[in-house]
């Protein structure tokens, strides 16, 4: 049978781009009667957090997208976290060096610092030189007794030329000059990407590797790693990146691209899915609107177009319009009242909102911000405060990239990082605050910033600063 899968790294935000792999991946596997898995790539321990995993299950539920095993609902071929089966990649390492394919390599920073200088300076191919390859068994097995801290690498051949079957792109001729013996396993022992990439899919039995066309150049060091190991190789299939109206690769820095953003802007589940399946794929009848189940009913990969998906919210929330004006004025009230008053946030806003209210009308204004999508700013909004307008744009930019990099949203947490960063700067809070007010809620009128930012959620708080500024 058919078996793709998702791999998410829970690393950050969960992506927009995660969810279309995600959805090909689900439509390609119904679409053959196959089964689709989700798991989890945290090799990457410094990076990895369990909130990054819950947020990505969360928010590709919430797309409507689910998978017949993972690791929140188990299955036969578990764990579906990379950081649980250590032990599997360190005995398919040794597997390696044992058949010659690989190598212990305990050459240190400095002297790959060195060489990568050199390469650079003689306009070589940067890459590992191959300096421990030769190395006797005797004199490595001394040397790991010795407690010498050492790497595996994987030999790669210096001459000739990888073909990678594609099953969009046909044959893609890769030089094995420019691929680099890569490390298999680090230091501490765990994996790298490609190692546990491999190893997985073979041992989870993944027919068809549908993923970004980022992964391209990875294909050869993948492809060997199967032949080593003696696997069958499964098909692989790489998906064109999601782009900027301007064509470049999607960034947040251009268009929002966190999962949770558009739900918490109020987007539908359903329309953003629909885009998403919009993204260099068409209905056989080019019909814009159409629901998961159809999409996978009607689903040929084949029918992927190379050209890059351009992700324009613009198109988006048209289609989502159309969403909504599908749906009967019960289920839109019922969808409003979860999104507007959901009781959670409502009791959030009270605290604040209570001490201010003489009437109920009063609540309305008070909280207005909080349920619109970005403000309309204009240079005056920020005219009161003290700062230069070129000054609080400054501190706005650095706020936000110190924001982007935040992984605990909560109230002290932003209000350490904001304060530090004034600190920094040498600027007072008092007069630090005021232009954050102005972007996150229109005005210093409101309650603190600091709770509009956790009320607002990340996404959105990061998005209105981005807005500002721009
Ligand atoms: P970076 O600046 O490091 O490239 P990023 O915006 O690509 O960051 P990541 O956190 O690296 O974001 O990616 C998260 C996930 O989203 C990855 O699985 C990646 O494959 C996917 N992804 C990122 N950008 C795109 C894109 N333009 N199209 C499709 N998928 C994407
Ligand atoms: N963990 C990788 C990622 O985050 C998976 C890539 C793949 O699908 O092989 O995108």
């Amino acid at each position: 049978t058919v078996r793709t899968r998702i791999a998410p790294s829970p690393t950050g935000e969960p992506h927009v781009g995660t969810a279309y792999i995600a959805l090909f991946n689900q439509c390609f596997a119904k679409a053959h009667g196959g089964e689709f898995i989700l798991r989890i790539e945290d090799t990457d321990q410094s990076r990895s957090t369990p909130e990054s995993e819950q947020a990505i299950l969360d928010s590709l539920k919430w797309l409507g997208l689910d998978w017949a095993e993972g690791p929140d609902c188990g299955g036969s071929k578990g764990p579906y976290r990379q950081s649980e089966r250590r032990e599997i990649y360190g005995d398919y390492a040794q597997q390696l060096v044992d058949k010659g394919h690989a190598f212990h390599c305990f050459c240190t920073s400095e002297r790959l610092d060195e060489l990568r200088a050199e390469q650079t300076a003689n306009k070589q191919h940067i890459g590992y030189d191959g300096h421990c390859k030769h190395l006797s068994k005797e004199d490595v097995a001394s040397r790991i007794a010795a407690g010498e801290s050492h790497v595996v690498r994987m030999d790669i051949p210096r001459e000739g030329i990888c073909e990678v079957q594609d099953m969009l792109r046909g044959q893609i001729d890769i030089e094995w000059a420019q691929i680099d013996m890569q490390i298999l396993l680090k230091a501490d022992g765990m994996p790298t990407y490609h190692l546990a990439n491999v190893v997985d899919d073979h041992l989870m039995e993944i027919t068809h590797v549908i993923r970004g066309e980022e992964w391209i150049n990875s294909a050869p060091k993948h492809i060997l790693l199967y032949q080593y190991f003696g696997w069958e190789m499964p098909t692989l299939c790489h998906l064109p990146l999601l782009r900027n109206t301007d064509k470049s690769k999607l960034s947040k820095r251009k268009n929002p691209t966190g999962i949770l953003y558009y739900k918490e802007m109020g987007y539908l589940p359903e329309a953003l899915l629909n885009y998403l399946g919009r993204m260099g794929w068409s209905m056989p009848d080019e019909r814009e609107q159409f629901t998961l189940a159809e999409m996978q009913e009607a689903f040929d990969i084949k029918r992927v177009s190379l050209g890059g998906p351009i992700f324009d919210t613009e198109k988006l929330n048209w289609l989502n319009g159309q969403w909504i004006r599908d749906l009967s004025d019960d289920e839109l009230a019922d969808k409003l009242t979860e999104w507007a008053f959901n009781r959670d946030k409502l009791m959030q806003f009270l605290p604040y909102a209570k001490p201010r209210m003489e009437t109920f009308s009063d609540l309305a204004p008070l909280g207005s911000y909080l349920l619109s999508g970005m403000l309309k700013l204009s240079e005056a909004d920020f005219g009161a405060n003290k700062l230069a307008l070129e000054e609080q744009m400054e501190l706005m930019q650095f706020a936000l990239w110190r924001l982007e990099a935040l992984r605990q949203w909560q109230r002290d947490s932003i209000f350490d990082t904001l304060k530090t960063l004034a600190g920094e700067m040498d600027i007072k809070l008092k007069d630090f605050l005021p232009p954050l007010f102005v972007a996150i809620a229109g005005t210093t009128e409101s309650i603190s910033v600091m709770d509009s930012m956790v009320l607002l959620g990340p996404d959105v708080s990061r998005a209105r600063l981005r807005h500002a500024i721009n």
